[in-house]
């Protein structure tokens, strides 16, 4: 069992350095995301910047398990039902779609990931209120995120905004700590469980990222061994920030 490590300044420093890297990724890439472009170039460009930047790229050959095929590039592209771990292959983005796009990068032996839904044109009222709550429970779980706090104040921060839109919550992936390795302990739930959790001290960098979606909570993972998508085909979206908790409010990493 691996513990909970506080990160020094001087690790924190490193990873708001990958934090930096990363937000330029996903600005770039949002404004590269246009009908035409394909999830394969948008990885391309994804990858070009981070090696630009002197980082590599956290997700490139990362496996959850040993079971797992390597992951074959630099960002996840969830479209449409997809939620996450969404391959950066040749489809072809089109107006209309809802696409997630998740990002990490490694500076000097340290982690940042991070990761923002977008829709692809004007979304339609129902969608563009679902995109906003997602990102609202993010920011939710980052202001819960206070010394002597515990982890399920962020969780449940999470599913208190989740609900109150009528979202389902995805409980088979969750946040996660980060540092040395891009997922280490704990566990950052997006719901209430019985247990209340470790409790915050600063120096404990998170991935808080709520996976939310328009219909039912059910995933499945897709036969490409990567893609968990929504067993109803409903919408899903993702949020992410790498964050530290400090002495008062946390500290967004992943931010330029
Ligand atoms: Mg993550």
């Amino acid at each position: 069992m691996r513990t909970v490590t506080r990160k020094s300044a001087r690790e924190i420093a490193e990873m708001r350095r990958a934090g930096r890297i990363v937000a330029e990724v996903l600005a770039l890439v949002e404004e590269a995301l246009r009908p035409g472009v394909s999830a394969r170039e948008l990885d391309a460009l994804a990858e070009a910047h981070i090696r630009r930047r002197g980082g590599r790229p956290s997700f490139k050959g990362y496996r959850l398990d040993r079971d797992q095929p390597p992951f074959p590039g630099s960002i996840c592209v969830s479209i449409d039902d997809e939620v996450v771990h969404g391959l950066p292959d040749a489809r072809v983005i089109r107006e209309g779609m809802l696409v997630s796009i998740d990002a990490g990068a490694e500076v000097n032996g340290y982690h940042a990931d991070a990761a923002r839904t977008f829709f692809v044109g004007e979304p339609p009222a129902a969608v563009a209120a679902f995109i906003e709550t997602t990102r609202l429970a993010l920011m939710a779980g980052i202001l819960a995120a206070v010394p002597g706090a515990r982890i399920g104040d962020i969780s449940g921060a999470v599913e208190d905004v989740a609900r109150a839109g009528g979202y389902g919550i995805v409980r088979e992936c969750v946040g996660h700590g980060i540092g040395t390795r891009m997922h280490e302990p704990p566990d950052v739930p997006n719901y209430r469980t019985r247990a209340r959790g470790l409790e915050l001290v600063p120096g404990i960098c998170l991935a808080i990222e709520p996976m939310l979606t328009m219909g039912g909570a059910d995933v499945y993972l897709r036969d490409d061994g990567w893609t968990i998508a929504t067993r109803d085909g409903s919408l899903a979206a993702h949020f992410e920030h790498t964050i530290v908790v400090t002495d008062g409010e946390a500290g967004i990493l992943t931010t330029v």
